[in-house]
């Protein structure tokens, strides 16, 4: 018998509950389909793209080795999926759960489809420690604060991680060629601007893996505190393995677990930045529009400037200018243009500098958190539909157990503390303090007031 693993966000072949049932079931067939053209699908981003077809790569090699191949297709996956099941004469197809609104409605359509077929189809846990509907408060409500959401999730019991399944267990015989890797055109075309991550990511499963292990032995026992210095490598840097599922959350988790005893403290501040991880799943699946409305909703009445509304206003600033000097890193603020330079050139952020830039975006430059939180979808390696607007939901205040809105990162005052020697931004930003750097777009004494007093007139209006 043969049997599908349709692949999505689970790039990996250890710990990997569709791909076991596949080999337990008979001859295993991988697929990926590269579907954006299903209802409501949000396309991936330049720098996901880039990744994607790294570990795509990766795990057609991994499979390879277990004699498992992989086909790729592009298209609307529940109309591919059962086509190309009937194509290979599968038996069965298996896949590791999603918690997006629009990917559960595409795999729910699939699995009608294949069960009118007679074709068995089972879904497993993989992703997250603890499914979103898992959880709920005493009033059976969903979590808004965290805490509370991590207190609950800790006393659950997290399975271990499973084998990868023995060599030789793919399908004999030929099956459809599909896509080649490079018809899904996720490289750059024209432009090559990824020659960066390129310089600072290997993205492979064992890459994934040997970096758990060097973070478990190296970073981890100064975790705790490192974890802020954006001029340290104090954190894991696994964020990207962890977005793409080339690392589980389960094999992070049991690693973590095993060190514990040398570093109790360490171990449980960053057990709970996997906690934060859940937690914005658990917040997606409760409310799918996360990426788009306020989830508090009195913030509808915040006067965030949106480039197409306010431009050009009459003698006021120019939004679409601000913003662009934002995303290239020529805002005048060194700490904020290292990090936009940082994410453009490597694809990633260190997590105190997301703070402090999206802060800036939004409360000093007073644009709207979505125009970032799409800015940082196209340019991060690990831009993830759950952390990704959680986070900037957090930090604009308009999100769950959010950051107040009075609380102003001053990314000068930042960078003081987090980045003493100026070692950081030095490193991305070289021309700080000379003539050719710009000036600070706004006071950031004035442009704070701004934004206390519209966030008073916003209290008042609601
Ligand atoms: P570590 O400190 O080593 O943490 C370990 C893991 O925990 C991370 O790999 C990540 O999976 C998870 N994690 C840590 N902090 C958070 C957090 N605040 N929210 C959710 N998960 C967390 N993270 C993403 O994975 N994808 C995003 O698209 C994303 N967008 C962000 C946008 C903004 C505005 C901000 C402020 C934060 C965002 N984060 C996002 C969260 C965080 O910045 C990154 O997860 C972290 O910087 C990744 O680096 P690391 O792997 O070294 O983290």
């Amino acid at each position: 018998d043969t049997a599908i693993v349709w692949f999505r966000d689970d790039l990996r072949v250890a710990d990997n509950p569709a791909l076991l049932a596949a080999a337990a079931h008979g001859n295993a067939v991988g697929l990926y389909v590269l579907d954006q053209e299903s209802a409501g699908i949000r396309p991936l981003g330049g720098a996901a793209r880039w990744w994607l077809h790294h570990a795509l790569e990766d795990l057609r090699a991994g499979l390879a080795g277990l004699g498992i191949p992989l086909i790729l297709a592009r298209g609307p996956a529940a109309l591919l999926v059962p086509e190309i099941c009937d194509q290979v004469g599968a038996s069965a197809v298996f896949w590791n759960r999603r918690y997006g609104a629009v990917e559960r409605v595409v795999d729910t359509v699939a699995k009608q489809r294949l069960q009118r077929a007679d074709v068995q189809v089972e879904s497993f846990q993989a992703s997250l420690l603890h499914e979103p509907w898992r959880l709920a408060t005493g009033a059976g409500t969903p979590y808004r604060v965290f805490t509370p959401f991590w207190k609950a999730a800790s006393s659950l019991e997290i399975r271990y991680p499973l084998p990868t399944p023995a060599p030789g267990c793919g399908a004999p015989g030929r099956i459809p060629a599909g896509d080649a890797l490079d018809d899904l055109c996720l490289l750059p075309l024209g432009v090559d601007w990824a020659a960066g991550l390129r310089e600072h990511w290997s993205p492979s499963e064992g890459a994934g893996l040997s970096l758990l292990g060097a973070f478990i032995q190296d970073v981890l026992p100064d975790y705790a505190t490192a974890r802020e210095r954006p001029d340290l490598h104090g954190s894991s840097r696994l964020s990207p393995y962890l977005r793409w599922g080339q690392l589980s959350p389960f094999q992070v988790w049991h690693a973590l677990a095993g060190s514990r005893a040398g570093h109790p403290h360490d171990a449980s501040v960053f057990a709970s930045q996997l906690g934060w991880r859940e937690f914005c799943w658990h917040q997606l699946f409760h409310n799918p529009d996360l990426a788009v409305a306020n989830l508090r909703p009195v913030f509808n009445a915040y006067p965030w400037k949106w480039p197409d509304a306010s431009e050009p206003a009459a003698e006021g600033p120019d939004t679409r200018a601000h913003l662009a000097a934002w995303q290239q890193g020529m805002t005048g603020l060194p700490l904020v243009d290292a990090g936009q330079r940082e994410l453009w050139h490597t694809g990633w952020m260190h997590n105190r500098v997301r703070m402090v830039s999206a802060s800036f975006l939004v409360k000093n430059l007073g644009i709207h958190w979505r125009l970032g939180e799409q800015w940082f979808w196209d340019t991060l390696v690990d831009a993830d539909a759950a952390s990704n607007p959680a986070n900037w939901q957090w930090v604009a205040g308009s999100g769950a157990d959010a950051s107040p809105f009075f609380r102003i990162f001053n990314p000068e005052t930042q960078a003081k503390k987090f980045d003493p020697e100026g070692r950081y931004t030095g490193a991305w930003v070289p021309e700080a303090g000379n003539p050719h750097y710009p000036e600070p777009l706004v006071d950031l004494k004035e442009s704070r007031a701004l934004a206390l007093d519209s966030y008073a007139g916003m209290k008042a209006a609601t």
